[in-house]
């Protein structure tokens, strides 16, 4: 059996490692001209733990990944409001919870994948063809691919999703939030940050920074807007809507290259997930969005739950439809809890702001640890 996978994000080469052990021969199609080197930091745990447990790589994991003890709410000179114990949290996911950035998650399941997997860089499709025996898959360099199964995992705005299953609009719900995400290396702000995840205590747009082991610090910047346009000078925007959040911030904001991960926060809700010999997997087909901060554990989840239905013997149809049986609950969940989370992540109000101080202070009292958890990290799904 043959499968052309569209994207190697942490979904796609998911499927690829999973695949690959199942037997099938697996192409990867990449549009990017190597590894995305952008990132931003993951909280990992959830689901997908048992899928990288499955891959053997969860030790490779926990060495790239960070064990942060706290996260802090700060005021605008960087002291602390508010202190939520991410250890507690982590006892309370059995300690399959690492915090790791996207591109060194996306390598531990890269070193997991032999040779023998088929990964083209710089390379999309353009065209896709169902017949009933096959499908095929037309690259941006006129090559033409046939599998027996395609898999759109390119992201949240997918382009076999576009071609296959119709417009973006259709599926595409925007959250209300934009986020930019960027790295840069200042002594002086790293020694401010500490060995804690900082976090602005702001209202309607909000700073998170972490320093790294080789110094650099990972910023991002998430927003309130109303309108779902991006901004045509993203760099421009994000200095000015953030210039007076205090504390480390502006030194942050004048080193936010020119070049860097900006996008709409949104969710992608779809009745199916696969037609003929389509599927997709996924931001693809179920972004769940960062408020949610499931999303990456989810796509190795649903890598791993689609190579295993593949692998029953069963007819396509029928695996594909198990596949989608048995990971939707985890992925609507998931959705919720990333709706239910926006006032929690970015207070809108004064109010608000107060609200989650207050709950963070009352951490010790039992069950409120249980509260803050679920706001946090949603209802941990069940998928597997
Ligand atoms: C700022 C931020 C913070 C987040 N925090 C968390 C978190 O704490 N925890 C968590 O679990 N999740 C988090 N997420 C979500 C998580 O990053 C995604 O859910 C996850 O990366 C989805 O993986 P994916 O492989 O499905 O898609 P992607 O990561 O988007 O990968 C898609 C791949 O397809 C490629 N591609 C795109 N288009 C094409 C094309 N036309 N042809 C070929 N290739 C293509 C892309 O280059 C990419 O390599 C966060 C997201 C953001 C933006």
């Amino acid at each position: 059996m043959k499968a052309i996978i569209c994207g190697a994000g942490i979904s796609g080469l998911s499927a690829a490692a999973f695949l690959d052990r199942a037997g099938w021969d697996v192409v990867v199609v990449e549009q990017a001209d190597g590894p995305r080197p952008q990132g931003y930091m993951i909280d990992f745990f959830g689901p997908g733990w048992q899928a990288a447990n499955a891959l053997g790589i969860v030790h490779r994991i926990r060495e790239l990944g960070y064990r942060v003890e706290r996260l802090e709410y700060v005021d605008s000179r960087g002291n602390a409001r508010a202190t939520l114990s991410l250890a507690k949290l982590s006892r309370i996911a059995k300690g399959e919870f690492v915090s790791i950035l996207r591109p060194d998650l996306e390598l531990a399941i890269r070193e997991a994948l032999p040779h023998r997997v088929d990964l083209r860089y710089g390379r999309t499709v353009v065209a896709v063809g169902q017949g009933r025996a096959s499908v095929t898959a037309t690259l941006d360099d006129n090559a033409v691919l046939e599998a027996d199964l395609l898999i759109g995992a390119d992201g949240i705005h997918s382009v076999v999703r576009e071609l296959v299953f119709g417009p973006e609009e259709e599926f595409f719900h925007y959250l209300g939030f934009q986020v930019g995400a960027y790295s840069f290396r200042d002594w002086d702000v790293a020694a401010q940050i500490g060995d804690r995840f900082a976090v602005t205590d702001t209202r309607n747009e909000a700073m998170f920074f972490y320093r790294l082991r080789d110094g650099r610090i990972t910023a991002m910047a998430v927003h309130r807007s109303d309108d779902a346009a991006l901004p045509e000078d993203q760099q421009a925007m994000l200095r000015s809507r953030y210039r007076n959040l205090g504390w480390i911030c502006p030194a942050a904001l004048r080193q936010c290259p020119k070049d860097f991960y900006y996008d709409q926060v949104a969710q992608i809700r779809m009745e199916r997930w696969h037609t003929n010999r389509v599927v997709l997997l996924g931001d693809a087909a179920a972004a769940v969005s960062l408020l949610a901060g499931q999303g990456a554990s989810l796509g190795m989840a649903a890598a791993f739950v689609l190579a295993d239905e593949l692998m029953t013997g069963a007819d396509l149809r029928q695996a594909l439809d198990t596949f989608e049986t048995r990971i939707r609950p985890s992925v609507s969940a998931s959705q919720e809890a990333g709706v239910s989370a926006a006032q929690w992540f970015v207070p809108a109000t004064r109010y608000a702001a107060l609200m989650r101080r207050t709950m963070i202070r009352l951490e010790g009292i039992p069950g409120m640890e249980r509260l803050i958890s679920s706001a946090l990290i949603g209802k941990s799904g069940a998928a597997l």
